[in-house]
């Protein structure tokens, strides 16, 4: 038996430190008006108040607060990998403290949905969505702080 690698499901959207670092979030920034802007995309800033072309790509930070949450009953489509059976899982959309944007995320593994309240503090996480025989592969998720 061999060991499996750890890869990001996604590439460019959080960090995986290697000595057990808490993870960030990898963001944009505009220089001009300080908008944040999560997941990185193409494109100039989202402000309707800028004309700024580009942004800057930026570490958010890995604290938050649970803005709204809900439990997803449906197997997202592929390219996700959902487990047979499938499993419904807490999903939380975080306000993040620094930044005042609000990321939506998977809840840590264990974390039931009716332990979640508005408000409460968060911090990123980093947990597995699936594996073959070489990779897990990991996402970011959102465990109680
Ligand atoms: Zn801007």
């Amino acid at each position: 038996m061999t060991a499996r690698t750890t890869v990001p499901a996604v590439d460019g959207w959080f960090t995986v430190p290697a000595d057990g670092a808490d993870p960030k979030l990898l963001g944009l920034r505009c220089d001009a008006c300080g908008t944040y802007v999560f997941p990185p995309r193409p494109g100039g800033c989202p402000n309707p108040a800028c004309t700024a072309e580009t942004l800057t790509s930026t570490e958010l930070s890995s604290v938050g607060t649970v803005w709204s949450y809900t439990a997803n009953h449906y197997a997202p489509p592929p390219p996700y990998v959902a487990a047979e059976p499938f499993q419904p899982y807490p999903l939380a959309a975080v306000q993040m403290e620094a930044e005042g944007i609000i990321v939506l995320g998977q809840v840590a593994a264990g974390v039931p949905t009716d332990s979640l309240r508005v408000g409460q503090p968060m911090k990123l996480d980093l947990g597995v969505l699936s594996s073959d025989d070489e990779h897990d592969y990991l996402i970011y998720t959102w465990a109680p702080a």
